[in-house]
């Protein structure tokens, strides 16, 4: 079960990886993880990985892939994985390709996890967090009992400079803009599979489980 999860900010792709995670028993393999490992390791890898982060700069695709062979390679993804922030770019995918086919593997899905923009925008700009208790609220989800105060404590709730609308907006532009091209590859790939990310968390998850468990008939 070789699988790539895909989804914009706030799609609820972090939740349905614990889920599948949980499931399945595959290891959940994201990029941020990956990168801590191989430095935390001291990989030669994650020491080159290393001296462009602590530049600031954005570390090459050659980096990047081999650090996700090196951890595609290790024992526990033999019986497959889920991949979670890579790949980021068509560039990066067809790495992914060459690599699998090196490793006698291949893909199985690619699952995308789609919310409208509008709806995202909704889910991102809607938190509120308690200064006082660290409480996180949510304008429409998980509302307050009196508007803009914590419920523990009373105090004024604030918002992160993350969750404001501008900074939303400029994400999800920049987010939509990089997947599309992936959406794409993936699609006529005929790897990608849509799932309706609009639905309620449990909702989504039994999609995502129906597709597996058709998989390993
Ligand atoms: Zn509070």
């Amino acid at each position: 079960m070789n699988l790539i999860l895909m989804g914009l900010p706030g799609a609820g792709k972090g939740t349905q990886a614990d889920k599948i995670v949980d499931k399945y028993g595959i290891p959940h393999i994201s990029t941020g993880d990956m990168f801590r490992a191989a430095i935390k390791n001291g990989t030669e890898l994650g020491k080159e990985a290393k001296s462009y982060m602590d530049e600031g700069a954005l570390v090459p695709d050659e980096v990047t892939v081999g650090i996700v062979k090196e951890r595609l390679s290790e024992d526990d993804c033999k019986d497959g994985f889920l991949l979670d922030g890579f790949p980021r770019t068509v560039a990066q995918a067809t790495a992914l390709e060459d690599m699998l086919s090196s490793l006698d593997r291949q893909l199985d899905h690619v699952i995308y996890v789609e919310v409208p923009k509008e709806d995202l925008f909704k889910r991102l700009t809607g938190r509120w967090i308690c200064p006082t208790c660290g409480t996180a609220y949510h304008e429409v989800f998980n509302p307050p009992q009196e508007a803009g105060k914590c419920d523990k404590d009373g105090s004024e709730l604030m918002q992160r400079d993350d969750d404001k609308p501008e900074t939303v907006d400029k994400r999800l532009e920049v987010n939509m803009e990089q997947t599309q091209p992936l959406v794409d590859f993936y699609s006529e790939k005929g790897y990608l599979r849509n799932i309706d990310g609009k639905q309620d968390i449990d909702d989504v998850f039994a999609d995502v489980d129906a597709l597996l468990k058709g998989s390993r008939q």
